[in-house]
């Protein structure tokens, strides 16, 4: 019997070739899923910041399979992480530009402040609050490991918003309020544009926009399924 022996350096190249050819399955599974978002995505920075962001980073091992279809899947202790289409949708509504500050509510998995992130570029910045801290350190892993550093994940109950940092050119609120937070509408610059979930069971996504004499406009963007804020100012 001929014995095949596989020493270290091989078995370190075929891990490797394992690695590589994993990563191109999902690069490619991943240009399938953007390409199936045409009809929500109508702007091609936001289609190529998703294209950059690789979803299955931030998904629990058990799901990385799963992570290129366009649902919200687990991310343990109760949450989820949104549908990529929710993630294009919210970014669209932010108009998000290079060198924004903005603030999420609900870091969750970091992975839709790792989109923003892509979209406000090196000189911007996103603050990404969560008040769960096993999720905090999730988002920091997965945001480090995919090389993320304009994003910072802190740990607090967001709906008082984050004022260490404030005001902010955007405000992107990821889980479902039972009305607009006092707070978050103070640290909103003039000319700065916020999208929150509201309500309970059926939950309406609100546009609001803050004109330069601070006055507030809001617009109602369709229904939507988010996990709720808990907080001061939530449920
Ligand atoms: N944006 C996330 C998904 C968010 S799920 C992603 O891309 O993965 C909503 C998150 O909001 C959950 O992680 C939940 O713990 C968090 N959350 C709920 N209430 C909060 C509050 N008051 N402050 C901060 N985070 C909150």
């Amino acid at each position: 019997m001929v014995q095949v022996v596989i020493s270290e350096e091989d078995r370190g190249e075929e891990i490797n070739i394992k690695e590589k050819e994993e990563a191109e399955g999902f690069e490619e599974l991943c240009k399938r899923l953007i390409k199936g978002l045409e009809i929500h995505i109508f702007e091609e920075k936001v289609r190529e910041a998703m294209l950059r962001v690789p979803r299955h980073k931030f998904v629990p091992e058990y799901e990385k399979r799963a992570a290129y279809l366009d649902m919200p899947l687990e991310i343990g202790y109760g949450q989820t992480i949104s549908a990529p289409h929710m993630v294009a949708i919210m970014c669209e509504l932010l108009e998000l530009a290079e060198g924004h500050k903005v603030l999420e509510i609900g870091a969750g998995s970091g992975y839709n402040a790792a989109v923003m992130g892509e979209l406000v570029g090196k000189s911007g910045h996103v603050y990404a609050v969560e008040r769960l801290e096993p999720l905090v350190h999730f988002a920091r892993k997965n945001l480090k490991e995919t090389g993320y550093d304009n994003v910072t994940v802190l740990l607090g109950d967001g709906s008082m918003g984050y004022s260490k940092y404030a005001p902010y050119d955007r405000i992107a609120v990821t889980c479902a309020a039972p009305c607009i937070p006092e707070p978050l509408l103070e640290q909103l610059k003039p000319g700065g544009i916020m999208v929150i979930p509201v309500g309970n069971y059926s939950q309406e996504l609100i546009r609001i926009e803050k004109d330069r004499e601070d006055n507030i406009r809001k617009e109602k963007k369709g229904e939507v399924i988010f996990v709720p804020l808990i907080g001061k100012y939530g449920f």
